[in-house]
């Protein structure tokens, strides 16, 4: 996949998936200034970054009008706001935020630049779907009162945001719905599903599996999703596109499917389901395919091979 852009302006690059993306830039020639303000993110994901040519950060709040950071800009990617559920659901008032103002900052700067926009929204848009796989065109079942629903009406609200700025000012922008991504760089902590059981099955702790384990995910391996994303904001496509990996997995799958890799002796532990849980999840990955000649590349083993590698040779596991 080519692109031209020269240097990019990356909200939330010091999280999980937008370090990865900023990494993948420079790597192809693009500059990138990263503005986050470490309200998930950790200067750890920064630390290679910082020693890379063509890489600044500036340390702000993207929901509080910062001032924009000096220079050109012909790409904006979007990425700035809490994405893991106990993330979220600590920090509701800050999750709307980013999606409302965060997301008009981020569009303005844009506009001011001309420059190509990519919202990275979610599956989380679909709420607990009742059509399965879930295309682009499928408006979702959301709860607009429930506690996810600070996650979810955000997402929904910055789509619709980044709609009208098509719409009404012409603006270059597309939207990527991101399904479940895992890889390196995931905080331990972060209370999802693939960091918690691959630091319990590497601690010898139980696997904590929420309800039954029945309920589905489809996970993706942040490689891919980088590719994926960077695919779309290549293309000139409007979007919504789902960027996700179709291999859908019961919950349960997945936490046996970590103790087989890691060989841990862990057992499972059915813990209360979450609120609202999602029970099925799982992309039609025809628009990207056909739009982007995009399509994941790695098995769940692979991904999460290397995903237990890098959280059993970092420090995570003491944190
Ligand atoms: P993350 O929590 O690791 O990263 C989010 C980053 O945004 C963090 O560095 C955080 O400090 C920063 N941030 C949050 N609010 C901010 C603000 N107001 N100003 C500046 N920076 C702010 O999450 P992630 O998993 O890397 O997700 C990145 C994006 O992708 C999010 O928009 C998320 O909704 C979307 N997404 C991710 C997944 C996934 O599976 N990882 C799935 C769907 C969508
Ligand atoms: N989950 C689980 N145990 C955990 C964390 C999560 O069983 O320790 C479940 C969660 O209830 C959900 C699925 O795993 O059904 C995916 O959760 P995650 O937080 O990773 O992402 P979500 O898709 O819910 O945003």
């Amino acid at each position: 996949m080519d692109w031209n852009f020269t240097r990019a302006l990356v909200t939330g690059g010091a999280g999980f998936v937008g370090s990865h993306v900023c990494a993948r830039l420079l790597s192809r020639g693009t500059q990138v200034v990263c503005v986050d303000n470490f309200a998930t993110g950790v200067r750890e994901n920064l630390w290679e970054l910082l020693e890379t040519p063509g890489f600044s950060l500036v340390e702000a709040d993207v929901s509080a009008s910062p001032a924009e950071p000096p220079g050109e800009f012909d790409l904006v990617l979007h990425l700035a706001c809490p994405a893991s559920p106990r993330d979220y659901l600590r920090l509701p008032f800050e999750t709307l935020a980013v999606g409302a103002a965060g997301t008009a900052w981020a569009l303005n700067v844009a506009r001011r630049h001309d420059a190509r926009f990519l919202l990275a929204s979610t599956s989380e848009v679909y709420g607990d779907p009742e059509r399965h796989p879930q295309r682009e065109d499928y408006w979702g079942n959301v709860n607009p009162i429930g506690p996810r629903s600070v996650y979810d009406e955000a997402k929904r609200y910055a789509e619709a945001y980044t709609a009208a700025a098509r719409r009404e000012w012409g603006a270059d922008t597309t939207i990527a719905r991101i399904f479940n991504t895992y890889g390196p760089n995931m905080r331990a902590g972060d209370g999802r599903m693939i960091p918690a059981f691959v630091t319990q099955a590497l601690r010898g702790e139980p696997l904590t599996v929420a309800g039954t384990g029945q309920q589905t995910r489809s996970i993706c391996y942040v490689d891919d999703t980088v590719t994926g994303l960077l695919a779309l904001a290549a293309s000139g496509h409007p979007g919504p596109v789902n960027i996700g990996n179709p291999h859908e997995l019961t919950v349960l799958e997945i936490a046996e499917e970590v103790l087989r890799l890691t060989g841990s002796q862990s057992e499972i532990e059915y813990i209360e389901a979450a609120e609202d849980d999602p029970r099925r999840r799982c992309p039609d990955i025809g628009l990207a395919k056909t739009e982007l000649g995009w399509a994941p590349e790695t098995a769940p083993a692979e991904g999460l091979r290397h995903t237990i590698k890098w959280f059993a040779e970092t420090n995570q596991l003491l944190t």
